[in-house]
C-alpha cells in the first residue's frame, strides 16, 4: 500500500473509532520490544509474578505481535473510558474495581474492535487482522504508550493526560503498513509518589514495577490461593480488584465519567445490602456475574472475599 493511502485509511480507522465510541486510538508499528522482554524477565526473576507462572512462559510472545500475528506489520490500540465517580465506598458493602461494575469489558469491546476490522477489511482486501482485550499474550500497556496514547505511571497503568488512567485497552495486530503514531516518550509522573506511598500493602516498587504478591487487585482476583494473613488487615472492603492507587493519582482528579451503558453497575448490586453478598448462594451469584468481570473467580474464594471485606464494614 503507497504512503498517501496508508496515511488516509489510517485517519478513516481512528474516525471510525471515535464514532464507535472509543475514547482513544493510536497506531505504532509491530516490532519486538527488547527492552520490556528484559523488564519482564528481571520482574519474574525476583519472583514479582506471584501465582501467575504463565506470564514466564511466555515471554517472548508478549513483547513481539509477530507471534500472534505473523507478518504482523502494525498494532491498533484503542483507549475506552469506564470512570465512575459512583464508588460504594459509603454505602457499607463489599467494594467492587470500578472496572467490574458492568458487563464483561471483554465482551463489549470486542464487538467494537471486531466492527474496525470489518471496515478495514471492506477498503482493504488483503488485511489480516487479530483483536483482542486482555485475552492474549501481549504486554497491552506497553503498545498503548508505542502507540503514543500515554505513559506508565510509577503505578504501572497508562496514563492519558487528557482521560487519566481507567481506561480499557483493545488491541488489534494488523498485516498492513499504516500511518504510525510517536511513542509516549515522557514519563509525566515527575517527584509525584503518591501511589507508592499510599499503596495499602506496599505493592508498587520504586522501579515502576508491582509485586503481585502483596497487590490486592492481583489477590483478589487472579491469585488461586487464600490470600496471604498478612495482607488480610490492610484489604479494606475490597472484595474484587483494587482502585487506590488510581483513585490518589493527580491524573484521574478531572476524570469524567464514562458514557457507556454496558459500564454501569447494576441497580440489583447497588441495593445489595451487607447481609446479602455474605448469603449469596452460588446460584444468585452466577445469576448476577454471569456478563460481569467478576465470574472470572470462582464462588468459593469470591466468597471467602467476601467474608474478609466484611470485617471491615460497619
Ligand atoms: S491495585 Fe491496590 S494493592 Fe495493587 S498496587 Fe494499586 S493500590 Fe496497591
Ligand atoms: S500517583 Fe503520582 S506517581 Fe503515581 S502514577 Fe499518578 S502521577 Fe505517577
Amino acid at each position: 500500500m503507497n504512503a498517501s493511502r496508508s496515511n488516509s485509511i489510517s485517519q478513516q480507522i481512528k474516525k471510525k473509532a471515535s464514532e464507535l465510541g472509543f475514547d482513544l486510538c493510536g497506531i505504532a508499528p509491530s516490532h519486538p520490544l527488547p527492552e520490556r522482554e528484559k523488564i519482564l524477565r528481571d520482574w519474574c526473576k525476583r519472583g514479582m509474578n506471584g501465582g501467575m507462572g504463565y506470564l514466564e512462559r511466555s515471554i517472548e510472545k508478549r513483547v513481539n505481535p509477530d507471534f500472534l500475528l505473523p507478518g504482523a506489520k502494525s498494532v491498533i490500540v484503542t483507549g475506552s473510558n469506564y470512570y465512575t465517580s459512583d464508588n460504594q465506598v459509603e454505602k457499607d458493602v463489599p467494594i467492587l474495581s470500578r472496572y467490574a461494575f458492568g458487563k464483561d469489558y471483554h465482551d463489549v469491546i470486542i464487538k467494537k474492535l471486531d466492527q474496525i476490522i470489518d471496515f478495514i477489511n471492506d477498503r482493504v482486501v488483503e488485511a489480516e487482522c487479530l483483536s483482542f482485550v486482555d485475552s492474549e499474550p501481549l504486554l497491552e500497556k506497553a503498545w498503548a504508550v508505542e502507540a503514543g496514547l500515554g505513559w506508565q505511571g510509577r503505578h504501572s497503568i497508562v496514563i492519558n493526560d487528557k482521560l487519566g488512567s481507567f481506561f480499557f485497552i483493545g488491541i488489534i495486530i494488523l498485516n498492513i503498513e499504516l500511518e504510525y503514531d510517536s511513542p509516549y516518550k515522557t514519563n509525566r509522573c515527575g517527584n509525584c509518589r503518591l501511589c507508592i506511598d499510599l499503596c495499602p500493602t506496599g505493592a508498587i516498587n520504586e522501579d515502576g514495577t508491582i509485586d503481585a504478591r502483596k497487590c490486592i487487585a492481583n489477590l483478589t482476583i487472579e491469585n488461586r490461593g487464600p490470600i496471604p494473613e498478612e495482607i488480610i488487615p490492610k484489604i479494606g472492603g475490597r472484595v474484587y480488584g483494587c482502585d487506590k492507587c488510581q483513585e490518589v493519582c493527580p491524573w484521574n482528579k478531572k476524570a469524567k465519567s464514562h458514557s457507556t451503558a454496558e459500564f454501569e453497575l447494576s441497580e440489583e448490586i447497588r441495593q445489595m445490602k451487607i447481609e446479602e453478598w455474605l448469603n449469596l448462594t452460588r446460584d444468585q451469584f452466577d445469576r448476577i456475574f454471569k456478563n460481569s468481570p467478576v465470574k472470572r473467580r470462582k464462588y468459593e474464594p469470591f466468597m471467602s472475599s467476601v467474608k474478609i471485606a466484611s470485617k471491615f464494614i460497619s
